[in-house]
């Protein structure tokens, strides 16, 4: 089923370092419509927990939920992401925020406040978001839904070079490990695990280039929406 609004949703998921944010961002910026990038919302709630020495369990959860307010704004193609009025953007992308966003992210108390958040953003304009539930649960009637994957080996060369610009130096295993465990803890989980949608589209970006995928995916769109 379509989205049934006058504006289109595109909808990327997959597991981590699959190239969810540079095809989504890249997409964005040759249609000129909205970017949302969803993991950055629950990288911010984990970087509260964090920064707030509090343990991921529902009494935490249930104590801190109204504290935490969540904002993206965006300045010349970039997003900056809001945790309570200071910007974080950077702080967000380190390995132990990536972890304890995964930890927070389990919560449905947690997902229902930022799912109601994406679908708000999403509600007027033509959009793309990556994340691990947009197909399946934040929009279930996107107009295309993509879901990525990429070897194991990629994926990790392509964290550990994130990483690394980064100034975290961490050896291409340990980045490995960390990935897998990521995925499977986010595979796993009872509320809206990521999962591939039905009807997503399943791309392998191991040998393709950020260019190619662009291509394909808008080539895709095209034969759905007007853009
Ligand atoms: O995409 P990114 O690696 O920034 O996401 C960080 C974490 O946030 C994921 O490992 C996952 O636990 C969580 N997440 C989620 N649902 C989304 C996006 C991210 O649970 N839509």
């Amino acid at each position: 089923m379509e989205n049934s609004s006058k504006n289109y949703v595109v909808a990327i998921d997959g597991k981590a370092a699959t190239g969810k944010s540079t095809l989504a961002k890249e997409i964005a910026k040759k249609l000129n419509i909205l970017y949302i990038d969803t993991g950055a919302m629950y990288r911010a709630a984990g970087l509260y927990f964090l920064e707030n020495n509090l343990e991921f369990n529902e009494e935490n959860i249930e104590n801190n939920i109204e504290k935490i307010d969540i904002k993206l704004k965006y300045c010349n193609n970039a997003t900056i992401v809001y945790l309570n009025g200071e910007d974080v953007t950077d702080k967000i992308r380190t390995s132990d925020v990536s972890m304890a966003a995964s930890n927070v992210s389990k919560f449905a108390k947690v997902r229902e406040k930022l799912v109601e958040l994406q679908r708000n953003m999403g509600k007027d304009d033509n959009v793309i978001l990556e994340g691990r539930d947009i197909g399946t649960v934040v929009f279930p009637n996107a107009n295309l839904k993509i879901f990525l994957v990429a070897s194991e080996d990629v994926r990790a060369l392509r964290r550990r070079k994130d990483l690394d610009k980064k100034g975290e130096v961490k050896s291409i295993e340990e980045v490995k490990e960390e990935l897998l465990k990521r995925d499977e803890q986010d595979s796993t989980r009872k509320e809206s695990p990521l999962k591939k949608a039905d009807d997503a589209i399943l791309l392998d970006t191991t040998s393709l280039t950020i260019e190619d995928t662009v291509n394909m995916v808008i080539d895709m769109l095209k034969e759905r929406v007007e853009i």
